[in-house]
This record gives C-alpha cells, structure tokens and sequence, in this order.
C-alpha cells in the first residue's frame, strides 16, 4: 500500500477548524469585505494610509511593548521556536558527534544563528566530546556518562533559532516598523491604519476567538496636541457612523502621564488594601500586580466599594489636566458625544493619558468593540526616538456581530443575470453576452451545459437572480433578446445595445 493511502476498514478522518478559529463564509464575507472597503475609503479621507505588517515577530518585540505582567503576554500567545526541522533535540540514539557537527553547519549555513554566544556553546560541546572519549579510550564509564551529561547541559545553551510570536495586536509591529524604516524622516506626524488577524489563547466565547481580527490606526511622531486625539477619535466614530453601527458609546478618561500615574497608582493601592478584605481573590491579587485593573471589575458585590475609591480625575498633574480639558473641548467642536468614565483604565504600562473604548449593543457581556489611547512612550521602548503616539484597534468580528444583530449588515447576495441558453448558436452568443455584461459590471450565471428552459429557470430562482436572458437560437437568429424579470415574471425583448441600456438604467435605480 502506498504512503499516506487509507486502509478500507477506516473512515478518512474529518477536520474540523481549530477551537477559537472559525471560517468566514458567504454570504457574510460580502458584510466583512464592506466594513473593510469603507475602513479604507473613510480612514483615507482624513490622511491615513495602510501599512500591513507581517503575523509573526519576535516574541520579544510584545513582551517588551504590552508588558510581560500582562495575561496577553503571560498566557494568552501562540509563540514558538523558529527552528530548523533538521535539527529537533538529540534522540536517544543520537551521536554526540554527528550531532555537535550538524549544528556547525547550520550554523555556518546560517540555518541558526552564528551568534558569539551560539560560537562559545559549539566549542564547549566539542570540549566535552574530546573529555567524552578521552574517558572512552581509558573505559572510565563513569567518566564517559559524566562527559555525556555536561555535553547535554552545554547544548541546552545552543539557541537553535529566535523566540517567535504569532501576534496578539499590532500597535508594537507598527511602532516597530516606524523605527526601522526611519519613518520619523517622514513628515510628521505619520498615520497608518492596518487590518488583518490578530492571535490570542483564550477562552473562546461569544465575541471572543483566538483568532480574530482587528482594524486599528496609529499616529507617530509630530506632537500630542489635544486635537490628534480627538481627530483620531472623530475618526473612528465616523467610520461607525458609515456603516451604521448601533447603540455606539464613546467613553473617555486621562489616566495621566509618567508623573502623576505613579503616585495615583499607590494611592490607590493603599486604599485597596484598606478594604482587601472585601474584595474578590482577582482584584486582591490586583491590588500588588496592577491596582488600577481593579477599577476595571464588573463583579457585583465589589461595585459599591469601587465607588469610593480615589479618582485619577481628581490626581492629574497640571500638565494632564490642561492636555485631557483640550481633548474634551476638540471633541465637542467636533460634534463628538462621549461620556466621561473615571474607571476606564488600559492595563499596559506604555499608554498614557487620553485613553477610550467605544461599545456597541447587541453583544452581550463582550460589547467592546473598540479600545485605544496615547502612548508616547513605546516607540522609545522599543529603540526608536522619543515619539509621540496615539492610536486604536477595532474588534471587527464583534463590529460584525453587532451590525448583524441590529439588522444593518444587509448585502446584495445573488447574480443580477442568468442566462438561459439553448442551441448551438445561442452557447456562442451566451458566451459572448456573458462576457460583455460581466465587463459592464453586472454579476453574471452562465449555465456550463445546455439546460431545458424549465429547469433553467428554476434555477435562476434558485439563485436568487434578478433577470434571466433567454437565448435559443430564434432569438439569436432574430437579434433580439427576451429578458424576464424573475420578480414580476414581466418580460421584455432587446436587440443587444438596447439590453445592456435597459440594465444600467435599472441597476442605477436600484442604487
Ligand atoms: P477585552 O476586554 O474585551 O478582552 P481587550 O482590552 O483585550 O478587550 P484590546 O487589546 O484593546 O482588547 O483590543 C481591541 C479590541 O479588539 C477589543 O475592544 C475587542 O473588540 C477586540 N478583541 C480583543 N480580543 C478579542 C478576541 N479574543 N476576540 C475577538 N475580539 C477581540
Ligand atoms: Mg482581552
């Protein structure tokens, strides 16, 4: 039997998609295909333009940017070792030697990486090699298993490839490529958007997948006067507002800078500890990881203490006072409506400032559908110039499912024309009708084989059509077309120019 065939006693294995992944299918891509169109016609109207970053990085470049305390980066990343499939560790069956050598010439190949430390390891391993058999030529077994053993401990040391990281948002990856790409040359500041997916292990649930994808936008560089913010912000709603997106709340706080966090930080802390002992096992631990994530609980019996805890409002420095009362003035002159949130807190150490979360109904508990903030701080962190930041990302399967739930995710689904051929001459004809009504822009069936009229028709139903040409070969021989609307059932004949008129005029009606 050949490789990979199937025994007939067993049933080939189904698939299913991983857990937390899933397929988008028509007719519903139609709906994701129009949030991203308008997310580029909208996003372009106020000077953005688009930047796609690769899925997969350094799995340093998020620990460094979100912050290793964070659950993203805890828990939640699909992260691997770029390794080369020759070189999986040693089997038990292994030789030292072939195996000390095989990494050489990766190494040289450059299949991993020649780093200085990588060099070191290399020589140590062939230094225990050379103690390995030196106790081999004397039989000192004990020796030979000792040398064995330090040349395993050795090769641990051997970073066979980089620590990769499929990526959990992409604020870093921008921030990234803004530094490597010397696009603070640029004028400033530069504003990029991306879309695409993004990859988190969590638990999956309604609105929440591993994969899911998100559509976000960053403005590097030039200053942070108020109005970048509340551009940005006017943007997004706008955006929301295009695609009709119901029951959208815009909430907004300052969670202050580099000065006045800290110190509102502990004393949040020591209020929290005051009164730990009414408060759940997550927000107890909260109050030594993170305090201000506390703010952030919707457990029932913790709300009435959270109501008397200190606010960050009321801790502002002089400068993050003015900045946050600027953002808000912007907002009005641009006919923003948000809602002050003093909760409203971003676990990440690197935002600061004007911070925002906009949720939509329809979506139960996970009604964010979008999450951003100032963060001058990140391109600095990760090597760049001091920068200034600020941005947003957009959970569009929740976009999505709130447009669905609320009716406003209607698309255009079926063909506008089918066309019903019989005879020799009418396949040559529909070949060519088809053709041109495609290049004119209509959505066109061309049945493959002959088919009965009957049957054609049916099928064009089936299909949800809104016209079927019908061409026999009288029709063809006459030059003039029959063209029923599926609808009413009406009919109507054509010569070919009058046909494709007839259809403009409609399609443009119906528009
Ligand atoms: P949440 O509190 O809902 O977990 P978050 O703070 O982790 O959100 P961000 O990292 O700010 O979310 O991402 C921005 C947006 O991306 C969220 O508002 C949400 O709409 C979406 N999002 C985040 N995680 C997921 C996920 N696992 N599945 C689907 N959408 C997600
Ligand atoms: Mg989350």
């Amino acid at each position: 039997m050949s490789e990979g065939a199937v025994k007939k006693e067993e049933k080939p294995r189904k698939f299913q998609a991983i857990r937390g992944t899933r397929d988008l299918l028509p007719p519903e891509t139609a709906v994701w295909n129009r949030v991203e169109q308008t997310a580029h016609e909208v996003f372009g109207t106020f000077g953005f333009a688009e930047i796609r970053p690769p899925i997969f990085e350094l799995t340093e470049l998020f620990a460094r940017s979100i912050g290793s305390d964070t659950d993203i980066v805890s828990k939640e990343m699909f992260a691997f070792e770029d390794r080369p499939s020759e070189l999986s560790p040693p089997g038990p069956n292994e030789i030292p030697d072939d195996y000390t050598e095989a990494i050489q010439k990766s190494m040289d190949g450059g299949l991993i990486p020649s780093t200085p430390s990588n060099k070191r390891t290399v020589a140590a391993m062939r230094q225990k090699l050379a103690e390995l058999h030196a106790a081999e030529d004397k039989r000192e077994t004990q020796e030979v298993e000792n040398a064995y053993l330090w040349w395993a401990f050795e090769l641990q040391d051997l970073k066979l490839g980089d620590a990769l990281a499929l990526r959990p948002e992409a604020t870093a990856s921008v921030c990234r490529a803004y530094v490597e790409h010397g696009m603070q040359q640029l004028p400033q500041p530069v504003k990029l958007y991306y879309m695409g997916p993004m990859f988190r292990r969590e638990r999956p649930q309604k609105g929440r997948y591993r994969q899911f994808y998100q559509i976000g936008a960053e403005v590097l560089g030039g200053s942070d006067a108020p109005a970048i913010d509340a551009e940005v912000i006017e943007m997004v709603m706008t955006f929301f507002d295009r695609l009709e997106l119901q029951g959208v709340q815009l909430d907004l706080n300052s969670i202050g800078c580099r000065e006045c966090r800290p110190k509102y930080v502990e004393l949040l802390r020591a209020e929290l500890v005051k009164v730990k002992d009414n408060l759940g096992a997550d927000s107890q631990r909260r109050i030594e990881t993170n305090p201000l994530r506390v703010l952030d609980s919707k457990l029932e019996t913790e709300q009435g203490i959270i109501a008397t805890l200190p606010r960050i409002a009321d801790h502002l420095c002089d400068d993050c006072k003015t900045h946050y009362a600027a953002v808000k003035h912007q907002l009005e002159m641009r006919g923003v409506i948000y809602r002050e949130n003093w909760r409203l807190v971003r676990g990440l150490d690197y935002y600061m400032r004007t911070t925002f979360e906009i949720t939509a109904q329809g979506l139960g508990s996970q009604n964010a559908v979008c999450g951003g903030g100032r963060y001058d701080g990140l391109v600095e962190l990760l090597g760049g110039p001091a920068t200034k930041g600020i941005g947003f990302a957009i959970g569009e399967d929740r976009l999505i499912l709130s447009l669905q739930e609320s009716g406003k995710a209607a698309v255009q689904q079926g063909r506008d024309v089918y066309i019903a051929w019989m005879g020799e001459h009418a396949r040559a004809t529909a070949i060519r009708a088809a053709k041109d009504l495609r290049k004119a822009g209509f959505s066109v069936e061309l049945p493959p084989v002959e088919l009965k009229f009957g049957k054609a028709l049916g099928q064009a139903d089936k299909l949800g059509a809104k016209y079927a040409l019908i061409l026999g070969d009288n029709e063809v021989a006459e030059g003039l077309w029959t063209l029923k609307t599926l609808a009413d059932g009406s009919q109507a004949k054509f010569t070919e120019p009058e046909l494709l008129e007839h259809l403009r005029k409609q399609k443009a009606l119906s528009s």
